[in-house]
């Protein structure tokens, strides 16, 4: 039997089930794994051993005295460090909370804590999850584990690099605007950007509220399918959480067996597509279409524009929702100030990094009277016109097949000019405008040695179909029998 740590969720219950592992000693392998390859990967910001073992003994009472939680029971989750996990520090990756605590679960939290989940560590991101490569945190740049030379994606760099690494069994992200997507796609693993409303966002940090939304990342389609089960559902807590019934994801997936009409958005495969990421997904399309899919060519004629409205409205969010950091109830507070005001300009100027500010700049001239018309009312029309097209494209057919990123993982320093990091997302930024469902799922190597993701879009709150889907490539795939292969620390 391999490494515990390379396991899936399915295999490591089966053995807890079986008592051949106890969740203490699966909690002790991933424990000793991150100690060994963390220093070169830097996927944490910190992790707490005591805590998570504490954790993994009481899942051992619950199994002992037949009170298994659910799912994840014993399984160790480790949560990106905008997810609130009671007693545990909560930064955003950022100066201005780097000494916060968070006072209490978020709901995906306390979800996991009722599948039996053990909450593993804080996880690495760009700073306030503004970025696409983890080079924006504060604290340290992740490195992917495939080439520690590059970069892992971002802003959920830490989540993706710390499961392809073996440092976590699952993980969780958020996702405003590719960042569960582009980071799983880049370290070869599978992540799931949910619909809008289906998990809550209550104790998650807020960066553009219309968009983001918390996810699972894990090895197989079935560990996300099971993760998403446990933390979807309707909150009270968060006004836009949607009240559906949550089906048995897992289950779902040997129910649904197609065939199915799929659609390929002709603007997804133009300039700037890497060639090797291009003949990775064109291999996925003709294994569906050999399956009996129908594959369709569709139109969003409104994708072009995608990149630029999402540049409007999230940083108009931001500006509203960063505007809470002002020294003053929590985070940073400057120790120069001279009085209040000043207090709140030398707090901020501190605590935020260089893409915060900048985006704060943005945000806020785009909602400033006399441009708010001519940018943010416009960037909202556009914004519905663009939601029309994918929804236009779902008459036709069942689903979306796309590259997930233009490139494989680059080198960390490589993009230093803020436009061509924003182009990382051209391809998963259209998903959050129109509040749909989409997954990554690892479709092939480049000859270079790195993991290429391809991205299904399904429609809204059909994440079991669109799950299905995954698995059905995934099953006749081997791509996740690949880890790569990093040297402990020296
Ligand atoms: N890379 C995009 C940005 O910088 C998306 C980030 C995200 O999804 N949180 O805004």
């Amino acid at each position: 039997m391999s490494d515990l740590f390379f396991q899936p969720v399915t295999e490591l219950a089966a053995r807890l089930d079986a008592k051949e592992i106890s969740s203490v000693e699966l909690m002790q392998a991933v424990i000793a794994r991150t100690k060994a390859v963390d220093g070169r990967v830097k996927a944490f910001n910190s992790f707490d051993e005591a805590d998570a073992l504490a954790q993994a003994a009481a899942s051992d009472a619950r199994r002992a005295a037949g009170q298994a939680r659910g799912p994840l029971e014993g399984i160790p989750v480790g949560m990106k460090d905008v997810i609130s996990v009671a007693g545990q520090p909560l930064t955003a990756s950022s100066k201005m909370l780097a000494n916060f605590v968070s006072p209490y679960d978020a709901t995906a939290t306390l979800n996991l804590r009722r599948a039996g989940a053990i909450c593993w560590g804080r996880l690495n991101l760009d700073e306030f999850a503004m970025g696409s490569s983890t080079e924006n945190s504060a604290f340290r740049t992740t490195c992917n584990p495939w080439d520690l030379t590059r970069v892992p994606g971002g802003s959920s760099g830490g989540s993706a690099a710390a499961l392809a690494a073996g440092e976590a069994i699952v993980t969780l992200g958020s996702d405003t605007g590719g960042s569960i997507r582009q980071p799983a796609a880049l370290c070869g693993v599978v992540g799931l950007k949910p619909t809008y409303g289906l998990v809550s966002r209550y104790g998650l940090i807020a960066f553009a509220s219309s968009l983001d939304q918390i996810g699972p990342f894990g090895r197989t389609v079935e560990d996300v399918a099971i993760t998403l089960g446990a933390i979807a559902g309707h909150d009270p807590l968060d006004s836009t959480s949607f009240n559906t019934a949550i089906p048995d994801y897992r289950a779902e997936l040997s129910k649904r067996k197609g065939p199915w009409r799929i659609g390929i958005p002709k603007e997804y495969f133009g300039a700037g597509l890497d060639p090797e990421v291009g003949a990775a997904v064109e291999q996925a399309i003709a294994f569906y279409r050999a399956r009996g899919c129908e594959i369709k060519e569709v139109s969003l004629p409104h994708t072009e524009y995608g990149v630029g409205v999402y540049y409007i409205i999230a940083t108009a969010e931001c500006s509203s929702n960063l505007a809470r950091y002002d020294g003053i109830r929590y985070g940073h507070r400057s120790k120069q100030a001279k009085d209040v005001v000043d207090l709140y300009f030398q707090s901020r100027a501190e605590g935020f990094g260089a893409e915060v500010k900048r985006r704060i700049i943005l945000g806020t001239y785009v909602l400033s009277s006399g441009y708010y018309d001519a940018f943010y009312l416009r960037a909202q029309k556009v914004r519905t016109l663009i939601r029309r097209d994918f929804l236009n494209a779902y008459r036709e057919v069942d689903v979306l097949l796309t590259p997930t990123s233009p490139t494989p993982a680059f080198k960390a320093g490589a993009k230093a000019d803020p436009l061509a990091m924003y182009l990382c997302d051209v391809y998963t930024i259209g998903v959050n405008l129109a509040g749909l469902p989409g997954i990554s799922v690892p479709c092939g190597f480049s000859s270079g040695g790195l993991p290429i993701g391809m991205q299904l879009i399904g429609q809204p709150f059909q994440e079991a179909e669109l799950l299905a889907i995954a698995h059905a490539y995934e099953q006749a795939h081997d791509w996740k029998a690949r880890h790569p292969v990093v040297a402990s620390n020296g």
